[in-house]
Formats: C-alpha cells, sequence, structure tokens
C-alpha cells in the first residue's frame, strides 16, 4: 500500500486541534504556559521526599522495593534504579510526589485511548523517571534523567482535579515518561478523580509488581500498555527490561475489568515481522480477549535509534491484517494521518463506527454504546 493521501480539509481540522504536530512530534517538556499559568505554577525546583509506598526492609538499613520487577535493593543514602525512589535511613521516599515536569491537555486519543470518550481532551501529566531505559524513547529527556536534572512543579492531586474541571477534561491521564515509578503520585490523582466523578487514565509501560498494579486498580479508570515487542531478546537488547512481567500486567489488568488498549511500536528490523503481529494477536486473542484494542503505530528515528528508518506503511498494514485475521475486533495503525486503521469499523456489519483522522475523532457512530446499524455491543467508556 502507498502512503495514504491526506486530505487537505481533514488535515486543516487536525492541526486546529493540536492533533498533528506541525513541529517536532518530541515532547516539549517545558510547560505549556497558557496551562501553567492557569494552574498558577509552585516554586520551580526542589525534589518532594514523599513517603513511599510498596517496600520492605531488608535489614541494617537496606530496602527492597516492592513496586517494579526490578526489584531494587537500596542501601542508606542511594536511590534505585529509576532514580527517583531514595532510601533515607531506612526508610523509603518518592523523590517526585507532586512535582511534574510537563503539563499539556491532549486530545484523548493522543494518548491514545480511541475507546475512551472520543472526542474529549486529557490534562496529561508526567513526573521524572522510568524503570527501563528503550533506545527508542520518545520523551527521554524526562523519562531517562534524574529528578534534579529537570524543572518541576508543585503540584497536588487536588490542583490536577482542578485543572480537569478547568479545562472541561473528563480525564487526567499520567503519560510521557513512566507513571509506575510515580505510582504514589499516580495512585492519589486517580483517587481524587474518582472522587469529583472523573477518571484517570495511565499511559504505561507495565512493567510493574502485581500488588502495585492490583492497588492502583481500585482508583485508575483506564490503561494504556506500550506492550514493546512479543520477545524477551527484544525487551533486553532494546529496552533493558522483561517480556513476561508485562504480559502478566496485562491479564491483571483485563481480570479486574479495567478497560485497556495495547500500543506497539513497529520498528523496521527490530520487532517488526509478520510472525511477531501474530504471536502479538494470538496472546491478546487467548488470553486477553479479542475487544482489547491493538494499535500498531509507526516508529521514526529517535533518541538512539536515529540509524533506523521510519516503518513503512505497507509494514503497518501489513501487522493490522495479520491481528485482523487472527480474530483481532479493534486494530489501529497510529502514526499515519488518513490511514484507514485510524478508524473504528463494527466488527459484525464492518461499517465504519468513527471516523478519525489521526488523533482528531471527525465522527462518531456509536449510539447508546451500540453499533447503530446491527445494533452490537461496541466495548469502551462511550459516556
Ligand atoms: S520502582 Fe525504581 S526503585 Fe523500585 S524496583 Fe523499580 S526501578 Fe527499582
Amino acid at each position: 500500500m502507498t502512503e495514504p493521501e491526506l486530505h487537505r480539509r481533514q488535515l486543516l481540522v487536525a492541526l486546529a486541534s493540536g492533533a498533528v504536530a506541525i513541529c517536532c512530534p518530541r515532547l516539549a517538556f517545558a510547560q505549556d504556559e497558557s496551562l501553567g499559568a492557569s494552574l498558577e505554577s509552585g516554586p520551580a525546583t526542589g525534589l518532594s521526599a514523599h513517603p513511599a509506598r510498596w517496600w520492605k526492609s531488608a535489614g541494617e538499613l537496606r530496602i527492597e522495593c516492592e513496586l517494579c520487577p526490578n526489584k531494587c535493593r537500596v542501601a542508606d543514602r542511594e536511590r534505585g534504579t529509576c532514580g527517583v525512589r531514595e532510601n533515607r535511613d531506612g526508610k523509603y521516599y518518592t523523590l517526585v510526589y507532586g512535582r511534574p515536569c510537563a503539563m499539556h491537555i491532549d486530545p484523548v486519543e493522543k494518548k491514545p485511548f480511541f475507546h475512551v470518550l472520543p472526542g474529549t481532551t486529557a490534562v496529561s501529566l508526567a513526573a521524572p523517571g522510568c524503570n527501563i531505559q528503550c533506545k527508542f524513547c520518545q520523551n527521554w529527556e524526562i523519562s531517562q534523567v534524574r529528578p534534579e536534572q529537570v524543572q518541576t512543579y508543585a503540584k497536588s492531586p487536588e490542583s490536577i482535579v482542578e485543572a480537569a474541571r478547568r479545562f472541561g477534561s473528563p480525564t487526567v491521564a499520567c503519560t510521557y515518561s513512566e507513571p509506575v515509578v510515580w505510582s504514589e503520585y499516580v495512585f492519589d490523582i486517580a483517587a481524587a478523580t474518582k472522587k469529583a466523578g472523573l477518571r484517570t487514565l495511565m499511559v504505561s509501560n507495565g512493567f510493574i509488581e502485581p500488588g502495585a498494579m492490583n492497588d492502583l486498580c481500585g482508583v485508575l479508570g483506564a490503561v494504556k500498555i506500550d506492550l514493546k515487542g512479543m520477545t524477551e531478546k527484544f525487551y533486553k537488547e532494546q529496552c533493558v527490561g522483561k517480556l513476561a512481567p508485562v504480559l502478566d500486567t496485562l491479564r491483571l489488568l483485563v481480570k479486574r475489568q479495567i478497560w485497556t488498549e495495547i500500543v506497539t511500536l513497529v520498528i523496521p528490523g527490530l520487532n517488526d515481522s509478520e510472525q511477531e503481529a501474530r504471536e502479538l494477536a494470538r496472546f491478546v486473542k487467548k488470553d486477553l480477549g479479542p475487544d482489547v484494542p491493538v494499535h500498531f503505530t509507526r516508529f521514526h528515528p529517535s533518541y538512539r535509534l536515529q540509524n533506523v528508518p521510519s516503518t513503512p506503511v505497507s509494514t503497518l498494514t501489513r501487522a493490522r491484517d495479520v491481528a485482523i485475521a487472527e480474530g483481532l475486533h479493534y486494530v489501529y495503525v497510529g502514526n499515519v494521518p488518513g490511514h484507514p486503521g485510524n478508524n473504528t469499523y463494527c466488527p459484525g456489519c464492518k461499517k465504519m463506527l468513527i471516523r478519525r483522522i489521526s488523533m482528531t475523532t471527525l465522527e462518531n457512530r456509536i449510539k447508546s454504546d451500540h453499533c447503530p446499524d446491527c445494533k452490537r455491543s461496541i466495548p469502551g467508556i462511550w459516556s
């Protein structure tokens, strides 16, 4: 398939909504000025040293962190691998609680969530840090740093809820970096939004211990997991991570009935084979169910993979075709504006339900959670 034509009028709509980047798509981690001013930014430096959850004493002032599968054993005055959790006199602290380094108003489709309140915005924020090291990270300036290396702002969970109310956003998204390593903040934001009748979305690598994920499930509205590949080799060599715990997280989310979508960034020569797309689809269908949406997203050279070319559109189309043939109901193509895989189709009658251009919803025909034509129930959070 050749590069899809982008209709000029559709592009203008997308640009007007901010859903298509017209300059560098990399996250501008300086805080969005209008949002920042509106939120009355707090002091722009400093660490929070908030008591951490999910750890246990390992004796002699040592600590074992139980938040993610790295299970760091941390000596007094040291930090774990993520660099944002510190042992002080045998007690563990998170240094990034209430200290976001980026805040934006994004279309919810940009996360991407395609089955969560289409056409709405999400107050999106990140605190510094990550627990793995992807060579293709698009936000490495805030994920692969220590909190002292970026400007942060004092924002309580309540002030995030207030921002969502002020900007008319039904959701708050913990995104951009890796929310797992700031889970205490995520939890309190999610609890505050839930109390306010809003939802918190977590955009994560899924590299988290089941105990912590279970706790978060009690307050989160929906989760998007980056399933970066289907082999341990890929996770080890490209991410310094592990695949198995991510698959376990996905199983847990579905068991807890948390709305979950999956994104795979398809990188030429590394995770782009037809066989890998087939294995991913088979895992999703068998372990999670065919209604879990999967997004195959186009890679562009970034961070430490500057020498790898952009993904051919034909590769993404093939991955989508394979996943649909394997029985998945909702398979999308991302980062290719105008591709038919931007849209949602009814798995029953095959009619188009939601028409999108990239991250902008142009038309939503779903009526009371059902296809208006064949009346099939369409899973998601629609209202
Ligand atoms: S969250 Fe950070 S400190 Fe805890 S185990 Fe993971 S990398 Fe280590």
